[in-house]
């Protein structure tokens, strides 16, 4: 929400400018002469704070949270905001919390004065949001701040307006209501550039929707509401309730509280990290194109993107249509587990044993989404049966605010479901007679849309084909049980070669053959996903004769043979000809696309944020060419998916691994131009110079696959790999290290 890097590189730019503009000044010509070494000088304190300033607070949206914190700090039950201008023009927050004292406004909005925190030590007890005493006074040196506020027992108000930290003028009486009000005014009125950047950009106000819509659903004991100055209606609004459902339903409507599911973890203390979570997930009636994860620990509003991608990974291997998930998380953990004290804008936190509890709200959510899964297709009938009964009773029920302000036409991504009872205009349930299971033959412009419903309510209507269940109760009655629970309960430490991780579990080490598992994992999901798999599309959709020849000769390096050149002609044509007839068996089960040219143009996705190494096309359709058995049904499926595993599986890239030993291969020796040292007379003289584009491609290739070993196929695996008893012992497994042992060795000593 907050990380847009841009203000934060204009505010950048701006110190570097200054800088290059003293230097010019003192030396002329830098270039030529060297210099001498540039005076240091201390900065003047209101540098000093403005450049401390644009950091708290970045943009309108970091002064909403900032002032919205406070407040809550301040007991509130109720705040209300008022934005002009996206929060460039006005920011205004009302509350009616415990107001602020007289004698304290004059040090207000000094740097550091807090009310929160006196000692070090108190930042482990801290419950307030606040401790730094930083962001009243960061307000002051980029806007015009003024503070109105009362406390109990007094009969007036005092109102007063501060610059640079300190006060304009001495407070004065004024009428005033219970609590407190701010104004920031004119916000990055002396930063140009930022205030330039941020006009152009437009959507603060709907970050800043987006924030108290978050804040809303969470301190369900306070009222918020947030609109434009002026505006009759708020566009956040939500009144104390007991239920967070019910807040839910009033800030992100009434569709999205219904498609939720209750999650609940407790660790207890055994699992070696303690932590509470509650919180609700979207089931598969949502559908979303990006996620949304509102979430909070120990009441603080964070983000934590390794949660945020292991949630998505659930939601793709799990649902059949996956869809991006509406998640609200409250953590509650120790507070001495918590490192509150990182980030100025206290946004990011870190977490001890972070991946311990990633892992059990990984395994509640999937447990939780097979469950309703499961119930799904009865589900979803007896909802469209209401919905069709209702529809003609039903007259235009008030719908809650648009979370995103927009007047009407711009849908927020969150509203777009498909399946809201709520709102029948323009949805298929629309037209639907009251029966519910005969869908009219004759509506035929809705066939497609018909076709991906029936798709989403029966997800193993086309999946029960006997000959898969089969495959998978064979994947389940080969699984061995203590590789089972390693692969369940491991760590993974890194990459100790090309091929083999190095993976922690209890007091092992184990070198874990990364290709053999990403392969059989690969099998076992497309098996799982059978006939409904999302697809990736390629950009360049290749010939497949083509593809093929190149991997027929890719096999035999031999350039002479013309004969077997001829041969693999043949052999590449045939198998197309052969791929060619399975098009629509291929295409229909596993997304496998070949259109009518003979070009590959669409792939399965196996795992979510995955795409194979499109080098290893050529080799999959060989594969899938010569090495299946169309004529049986299981092991033409088996055949299949062996070849989607095998070639989704993370092999090394082709391409060397450039650090270590690899390197030599960017190397390339060529001759040194002699003309520079003429003393050397005719003599040539060999240099080394290493292939840059090559060794950048490669270096990015090994990285990205790294990146995918840790984040997307361990996760995946822990959560649905049954390996195989053989790997066991055909080397994929093979502990290294005991702790018992290093330490009878270190013993010795
Ligand atoms: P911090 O919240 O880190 O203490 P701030 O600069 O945000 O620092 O606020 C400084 C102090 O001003 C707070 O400690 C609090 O005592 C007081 N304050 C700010 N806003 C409010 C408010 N809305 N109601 C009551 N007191 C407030
Ligand atoms: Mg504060």
């Amino acid at each position: 929400m907050m990380t847009d890097g841009s203000p934060l590189a204009v505010a950048m730019e701006e110190e570097e400018s200054t800088a290059v503009a003293m230097e010019v000044e003192e030396s002329p010509s830098p270039s030529i002469t060297p210099r001498d070494p540039p005076k240091i000088q201390r900065l003047e304190e209101s540098v000093v704070n403005r450049i401390a300033a644009g950091e708290v607070i970045q943009r309108p949206v970091s002064a909403v949270k900032e002032l919205v914190e406070n407040s809550l700090d301040a007991d509130s039950t109720s705040i209300s905001v008022t934005v002009k201008d996206g929060g460039l023009k006005l920011i205004q927050v009302s509350d009616d919390g415990h107001g602020i004292r007289r004698e304290d406004l004059p040090i207000l909005c000094e740097r550091h004065t807090t009310s929160k925190l006196r000692k070090y030590e108190d930042l482990f007890s801290l419950s307030s949001m606040g401790f730094r005493g930083e962001a009243l006074a960061s307000m002051t040196y980029v806007a015009h701040v003024t503070v109105t506020t009362i406390t109990k027992g007094q009969i007036h108000g005092h109102r007063v307006s501060y610059r640079d930290g300190v006060m304009e003028h001495e407070p004065k009486a004024c009428a005033a209501v219970k609590g407190t009000q701010i104004m920031v005014e004119n916000l990055f009125y002396n930063m140009i550039a930022r205030r330039k950047t941020l006009q152009n950009s437009a959507d603060d106000y709907g970050k800043i929707v987006d924030l108290l819509s978050r804040m809303a659903i969470h301190h369900n004991n306070v009222s918020f509401s947030c609109r434009k100055h002026g505006a009759v209606k708020a566009d956040v609004h939500s009144v104390v309730s007991s239920s967070r459902l019910d807040s839910i339903r009033a800030v992100y409507g009434v569709s999205v509280a219904k498609s939720l599911i209750k999650v609940e973890v407790s660790s207890g203390e055994s699992s070696g990290c303690a932590f509470d979570m509650e919180g609700f997930v979207s089931n598969s009636n949502y559908v979303a194109k990006k996620t949304i994860l509102v979430l909070f620990i120990n009441d603080r509003l964070v983000e934590c993107s390794a949660l945020k991608r292991a949630i998505e990974i659930v939601y793709a291997a799990t649902l059949p249509k996956a869809s991006k998930p509406f998640v609200y998380m409250s953590i509650n953990l120790p507070r001495e587990h918590v490192d509150i004290n990182i980030h100025p804008t206290k946004k990011e936190v870190s977490l001890l044993n972070q991946e311990i509890m990633i892992e059990m709200i990984q395994s509640e959510v999937e447990l939780k989404l097979r469950n309703t899964n499961d119930t799904r297709t009865f589900q979803e009938q007896k909802v469209e049966y209401i919905q069709s009964t209702l529809k003609s009773s039903r007259s235009d029920t008030p719908v809650s605010p648009l979370p995103s302000g927009q007047k009407t036409p711009k849908v927020p991504v969150h509203k777009m479901v498909r399946t809201d009872s709520s709102d029948p205009a323009g949805r298929l349930h629309a037209f639907l007679q009251p029966k519910p299971h005969n869908l009219p033959d004759n509506v035929s412009s809705l066939n497609a849309v018909r076709s991906s419903i029936r798709q989403r309510r029966n997800p193993k209507e086309t999946a029960d084909l006997s000959s898969v269940q089969e495959l998978l109760s064979g994947v389940d009655s080969c699984c061995h049980p203590g590789l089972l629970e390693t692969v369940k309960n491991c760590t993974y430490v890194g990459m100790a070669d090309d091929v083999f991780a190095l993976v922690q579990y209890q007091t092992h080490l184990y070198l874990a053959n990364v290709v053999n598992l990403s392969k059989e994992l690969m099998y076992q999901q497309t098996l799982r996903r059978f006939a409904h798999f999302n697809a990736i599309q390629l950009s360049d959709p290749a010939p497949l004769s083509e593809l093929i020849l190149l991997a027929l000769q890719e096999e035999d390096l031999d350039p002479e043979n013309y004969e077997k050149d001829h041969l693999k002609e043949r052999i590449a044509e045939m198998n197309t000809e052969l791929l060619k007839e399975q098009v629509e068996m291929l295409e229909e089960y596993f997304s496998v696309f070949i259109d009518s040219d003979g070009n590959l143009s669409r792939l399965p996705v196996i795992l979510d944020q995955y795409t194979p190494d499109m080098d290893r096309v050529p080799e999959f359709l060989l594969c899938l060419g010569n090495d299946v058995e169309w004529e049986d049904e299981k092991a033409c499926f088996q055949g299949v998916a062996a070849a989607i595993g095998n070639f989704y599986a993370m092999h090394p890239p082709l391409l060397p691994n450039p650090s270590g030993d690899g390197v030599r291969f960017y190397t390339k020796t060529c001759e040194k131009s002699s003309q520079e040292n003429p003393a050397l007379g005719g003599n040539v003289e060999m240099e080394s110079v290493l292939d840059q584009e090559l060794l950048s491609d490669a270096e990015s290739a090994w990285a990205q696959r790294e990146w995918s070993i840790q984040h997307v196929l361990f996760p995946s695996m822990r959560l649905f790999l049954k390996p195989p008893a053989s790997m066991a012992s055909n080397g994929t497994f093979v502990k290294v290290a005991s702790l018992e042992k290093l330490y009878k060795i270190f013993e010795r000593c």
